[in-house]
């Protein structure tokens, strides 16, 4: 079968533009070299945001689509996008002054009218005696607006799985290493990571949505011209809940942002840093000791009396931003507008190149780049956009509850509940599937309520396969995992995978 779209990328953009595809009506393929969202996808700052200090480098237009895609994603995916509020302390001495910071946060209201999750505001002295442990001395105002958090890696991941229940075929651990032109068409080849074997398709256009690997990529392809690119790393700091239960932008005496949001219950998340990379290894991005002492300095400058210690970090991750290179000095200005370039090849066929872009507008950049590349590939011109802005993603369809006297009686108040928050409407499958093989109703890991059914459910329907795939993409198991948790989950999943036959759920596609 030939394709009319492949894009190559299983990050944000590229299974973005995969969804787009398919609900377009277009054969789509989606080819990732590792797991869904293994790479920027799952190292963000996990905001669904319109970027209030992008308003300072006056990137009107990115804020305000964000703010609208914002409010989209919020109600296509409610159980993974969750409206909260942050806070701005503004301490005397600060360059920017209360009224500024209340004058943008108006102007981020403004921006967002129409599709507005909530109002900015000045906080009462009460609420911020309420903030534990920042300090009060020196301290002007408090100033309050609406934002929204993610889970990214599981946004990645639905999103991927929504282009799936549509017909596209979405392939992970399907490195692509080699492209041709030939008669009219691409021909995109590599090996099957699971199976060893050799893969070959073909398809008429080629979206390139590699992210940081979009110019290594390039050297594989037939050639076409890319832009200069700057990776701009950054890093976040997990810690145990600090309590705080709103989340907080601290400005630092360096002109940046630090944010301190609380993050899935029982964790406090610190970041991000921004200094520039320069290797090619992105799927491991180093990070050093200076930068985690420079989140714990920061942090520790407005908690003076926490004293958080490099021995309470439970976890560290880090990035790179994907920037094209410009005429400003410092990272901070480059701006975070995405880029899309569309470049026809011989006999009708299309290659595009996709730069940048942030999590929040990941739909919008989708819904660009099929209209660009959408008259290359029908003779008709673009279909119109079509859904994706009003269909629920793979989980994010109506919570239906199980009528009491129908709960099975391995499903506890606990386990019900989380499940209902992993997989959003899709919690009831596992429940089926449990119920059909009674087997997979072992608790695996009591602390986390994961069970077999959550390992087999992952693993067939999720795509997960390694065990970071369980651990940091599809939960934040990580965080907190003891060895003997990490080894019992490890070799349940050793077994269930032994158990399953590759061929026959992912050879077909790829013959
Ligand atoms: C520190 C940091 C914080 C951020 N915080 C936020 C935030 O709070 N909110 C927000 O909206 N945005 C945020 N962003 C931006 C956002 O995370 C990125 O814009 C987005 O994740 C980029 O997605 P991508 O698909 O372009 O790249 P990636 O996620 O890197 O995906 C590229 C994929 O291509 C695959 N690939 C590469 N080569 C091949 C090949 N040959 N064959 C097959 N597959 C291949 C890779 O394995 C990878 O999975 C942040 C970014 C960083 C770095």
């Amino acid at each position: 079968m030939e394709f009319d779209v492949a894009v190559v990328g299983g990050g944000i953009n590229g299974t973005g533009i995969a969804r787009e595809a398919a609900y377009r009506g277009f054969r789509t393929l989606l080819l990732e070299k590792d797991d869904i969202a293994q790479a920027t996808s799952s190292q963000s700052t996990k905001m669904i945001h319109g970027g209030i200090r992008y308003l300072e480098t006056w990137d009107f237009h990115l804020v305000h689509e964000s703010l609208r895609e914002r409010w989209t994603l919020l109600k296509i995916a409610p159980h993974l996008v969750k409206p909260f509020q942050i806070v701005i302390p503004v301490y005397k001495g600060s360059v920017r002054r209360p009224w500024m910071i209340r004058l943008g946060t108006l102007i981020y209201d403004l921006l967002a009218v129409g599709r507005n999750i909530g109002r900015s505001r000045r906080l009462r002295s009460e609420e911020v005696q309420a903030i534990p442990g920042l300090k009060k001395d020196g301290l002007l105002a408090a100033i309050a607006y609406p934002d929204a958090q993610v889970f990214d890696a599981r946004l990645c991941l639905e999103t991927a799985l929504s282009a799936q229940e549509v017909g596209a075929v979405v392939l992970n651990y399907h490195p692509v290493e080699r492209v041709t032109l030939e008669n009219g068409h691409y021909r995109l080849q590599g090996t099957h990571l699971r199976t060893g074997a050799p893969y070959n398709f073909s398809a008429k256009s080629v979206v390139n949505a590699t992210g940081p690997w979009t110019p290594i990529f390039e050297r594989l392809t037939p050639g076409h011209p890319t832009k200069e690119m700057v990776y701009d790393r950054g890093i976040h700091l997990v810690v145990p809940s600090l309590g705080i239960t709103e989340g907080l932008a601290l400005m630092t005496g360096d002109k940046r942002l630090i944010f301190v949001l609380p993050w899935q219950e029982h964790y406090t998340l610190i970041g991000t840093t921004e200094s520039k990379f320069e290797g090619e290894d992105f799927s491991s991005v180093p990070y050093s000791e200076e930068e985690v002492s420079y989140l714990l300095d920061k942090f520790n400058a407005f908690f003076p009396e926490r004293n958080l210690t490099r021995g309470e970090v439970l976890y560290v991750y880090s990035g790179v931003r994907t920037l094209i290179a410009g005429h400003e000095s410092s990272l901070t200005r480059l701006s975070r507008e995405a880029e899309i370039n569309l470049m026809p090849d011989q006999g009708g066929t299309a290659w595009m190149n996709v730069y940048g872009g942030k999590l929040t507008s990941y739909r919008r950049l989708a819904e660009q780049a099929i209209n660009k590349l959408a008259r290359h590939v029908t003779p008709s011109g673009p279909a119109p956009p079509r859904f994706t802005a009003s269909t629920p993603l793979y989980g994010g369809r109506e919570l239906v509850d199980i009528p009491p006297d129908k709960n099975p009686a391995f499903l506890t108040p606990e386990l019900r509940d989380a499940w209902r928050g992993r997989y959003g409407s899709n919690w009831a499958e596992l429940v089926d599937l449990a119920l059909a093989q009674p087997k997979l109703q072992e608790m695996l890991l009591q602390r986390f309520q994961y069970t077999l059914a959550d390992l087999a459910y992952m693993v067939t329907v999720e795509l997960a396969f390694r065990l970071e795939d369980l651990t940091f993409r599809r939960t934040k198991m990580i965080y907190g995992l003891t060895e003997n948790e990490t080894r019992k989950l490890s070799q349940a999943l050793e077994q269930f995978l032994k158990g399953q036959d590759w061929d026959s759920l992912y050879g077909e596609a790829a013959s």
